[in-house]
């Protein structure tokens, strides 16, 4: 855990929120902001600052976070019709360094994003 940040506090539960779903390596919740319908958050327990932090031994890891996406559109009822996003540095839009998921669904997605 870093004591500085405020996804490791969320997942200590010294922050609220609301929690839609947990592993043992793996914690979801509703965006704060939501920019859709659907907007969660899914996050490891272990704090890894973002995408540009992990390494070769993640794998496991990231391949449980996106496992997580696809187990939450489904319990969400939007399967099928979803985006995962990963902002991976300020300038790409990260403002929370700790790596999360945005799961983002219930209305139409254009593209490009912004
Ligand atoms: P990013 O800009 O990709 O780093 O995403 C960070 C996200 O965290 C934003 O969409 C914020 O709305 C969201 N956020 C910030 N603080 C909280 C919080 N306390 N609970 C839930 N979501 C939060």
């Amino acid at each position: 855990m870093s004591e500085e940040c405020l996804f490791c506090k969320i997942v200590a539960g010294e922050i609220p929120s609301d929690r839609v779903w947990e592993d043992d390596d793996v914690v979801a919740f509703r965006d704060i902001s939501p920019q859709a319908p659907v907007h969660v958050l899914v996050i490891p327990k272990r704090h890894l600052a973002s995408l540009d932090e992990t390494a070769e031994g993640d794998a496991q890891l990231l391949g449980r976070l996106l496992g997580s996406c696809r187990s939450i559109a489904e319990q969400e009822g939007i399967a099928g019709a979803y985006r995962v996003v990963n902002n991976c540095g300020a300038a790409a839009g990260q403002s929370v360094f700790h790596i999360h998921l945005h799961v983002l669904g219930g209305r139409s997605l254009g593209w490009p994003p912004g």
